[in-house]
């Protein structure tokens, strides 16, 4: 099974353009027709839609992406974009409608409501994906808790061979917006705790860069893929991660994620906006054992790590920003960093503060 992943594309630019014709030739030359793409948030820029008959849901998703056929479907999730505003419900409502019509008139838009599971099963290899809406400054306390309780039920019951995870926000980044703020690190370190799951993925940061995150005795893959729409030069700062998550890769240039997954492994390639590979990393299966038992011994210690973990991740978050060392070579990284962007450079960019 196979499938893509899309994150901050709603510009209507040529950038999104470039992407688009980049993932339909992908899926052209693989003959994928029973492939998916996992949207990763911003889907409409800057303020989200006014109404389910905006035209921006023709300028910035229908046209950009029309020559990819209605049968593969984009699953979408929130961005503060697509809200528009920093707090309430905002314009992510119009995006739900949206989604719920597409979905009935069989094309290509999904989103049924601002968080929701689906699954997938192809040969023996089954996936279920949870979509959180990460952006909690825009929820009410009781509505946070509810999506944490309902999806982390879920993660626990699934019986997918792999339980993926994403939303918008970045829980790890060494880019502009950097590691997720405290409401979403204890939203997020919480779900896990709850019920383990084996990839964290989102946008938001307008780049790509995959982290191995230390989570109690475990390490986490943290996916962040926002190049889909918009090219931005921001500087970048290893010194955000703490020691606990180590940087595998990261790209400023513009592209997407292209995912293959068996039963044993998850294979990770990032391409560019001219199908280059840049970079393929493999995301190996934890054994069923270790998995239940610490998700057992988690549970037990839940409440006691509740209190400290808060605290804990803000002060490790307090001293990286000051400066302390990760284990990653910060050498190569800052190659691989002023490689991307010298080639961003060479291109036309637009900026904006709030991506
Ligand atoms: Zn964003």
């Amino acid at each position: 099974m196979d499938f893509y992943i899309l994150g901050d594309m709603g510009s209507g630019e040529i950038h999104q353009y470039l992407v688009s014709s980049a993932i339909e030739k992908h899926i052209k030359e693989n003959n994928n027709e029973n492939t998916f793409i996992c949207g990763l948030g911003d889907n409409i820029y800057e303020k989200g839609c006014k109404s389910i008959n905006d035209k921006q849901f023709i300028s910035k998703f229908e046209h950009p992406y029309e020559n990819i056929s209605d049968k593969i479907k984009f699953y979408m999730c929130i961005g503060n974009h697509d809200y528009g505003t920093y707090c309430g419900k905002g314009n992510a409502q119009h995006q739900i409608n949206y989604g719920r019509r597409s979905e009935k008139q069989d094309k290509k838009w999904i989103m049924p409501s601002n968080y929701y599971t689906y699954k997938k099963k192809q040969n023996d290899i089954s996936i279920e994906f949870f979509v959180l809406d990460t952006n909690l400054d825009n929820l009410t306390k009781e509505e946070s808790i509810k999506q944490l309780t309902e999806i982390s039920k879920l993660i626990k019951k699934s019986k997918a061979n792999w339980k993926i995870v994403y939303g918008h926000h970045t829980w790890r980044s060494i880019a502009g917006h950097g590691n997720a703020e405290d409401k979403l690190e204890h939203f997020l370190n919480e779900l896990y705790h709850l019920s383990p799951f084996d990839l964290y993925m989102c946008g938001h940061d307008h780049n790509k860069q995959l982290i191995n995150m230390k989570i109690g005795t475990d390490i986490l893959p943290l996916i962040v893929c926002g190049t889909g729409g918009k090219v931005y030069d921001d500087p970048i700062d290893i010194n955000f991660l703490d020691e606990k998550s180590d940087m595998k890769f990261y790209s400023n240039n513009l592209g997407y994620g292209y995912i293959k997954a068996t039963k044993d492994k998850l294979i990770v390639t990032f391409l560019d906006e001219n199908n280059n590979v840049e970079y393929i990393h493999e995301i190996k299966k934890k054994s069923k054992l270790n998995y239940k038992k610490m998700a057992k011994r988690r549970y037990r210690s839940k409440s006691r790590s509740r209190s400290k973990s808060h605290t804990k991740s803000h002060s490790k978050k307090v001293k990286a920003r000051r400066g302390k060392r990760v284990k990653s070579s910060k050498k190569s990284m800052r190659r691989s960093a002023s490689k991307s962007r010298s080639r961003s450079r060479s291109r036309s960019r637009s900026r904006s503060r709030r991506r």
